[in-house]
């Protein structure tokens, strides 16, 4: 009998999308789409900015860091590559840019999370073209 290893999902971006996390591996630092005209930061990237409407753009460096707008606590799960991390967070992040992002965490006691906690997400290189997004909570008690 061999032990059946259970794996989570690795997405496979497509486009934008691969753009995107192909700049976020190469550089293992958090990106986003930038607009190349007016500046605007763009999350999902699309091929024309919201703003201007400028198909100029590039994927730079960012740092991470931002806040919590939404968050939920799963403490049941049907997906077994995720059981041994129970309880667990799924936080949607506002980052400083502006965008909205969704990324995981882990934390000892999830119920001490507060919308507005300071927090960086960290991308989590799983192959050459994706990461998971881990939300890092701040320690300075900022909020
Ligand atoms: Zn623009």
């Amino acid at each position: 009998m061999s032990e059946r290893t259970v794996s989570k999902v690795i997405g496979k971006p497509d486009d934008l999308n691969l753009e995107l996390f192909q700049a976020i591996v190469s550089g293992a630092h958090m990106c986003l789409q930038q607009c190349g005209n007016c500046g605007r930061y763009s999350h999902p990237p699309r091929m024309y900015c919201g703003n201007c409407f400028s198909g100029d753009y590039s994927y730079p460096e960012i740092s991470g860091a931002g806040t919590v707008y939404s968050y939920t606590i799963s403490r049941h799960t049907a997906e077994p590559a995720w059981q041994d991390e129970l309880p667990y967070l799924t936080v949607v992040v506002e980052l400083d840019e502006g965008p909205r992002v969704v990324g995981a965490a882990t934390l000892p006691d999830p119920a001490t999370v507060k919308i507005g906690q300071r927090v960086h997400v960290v991308p989590e290189k799983r192959t050459d073209d994706f990461a998971y997004f881990t939300v890092v909570f701040d320690t300075d008690g900022a909020s």
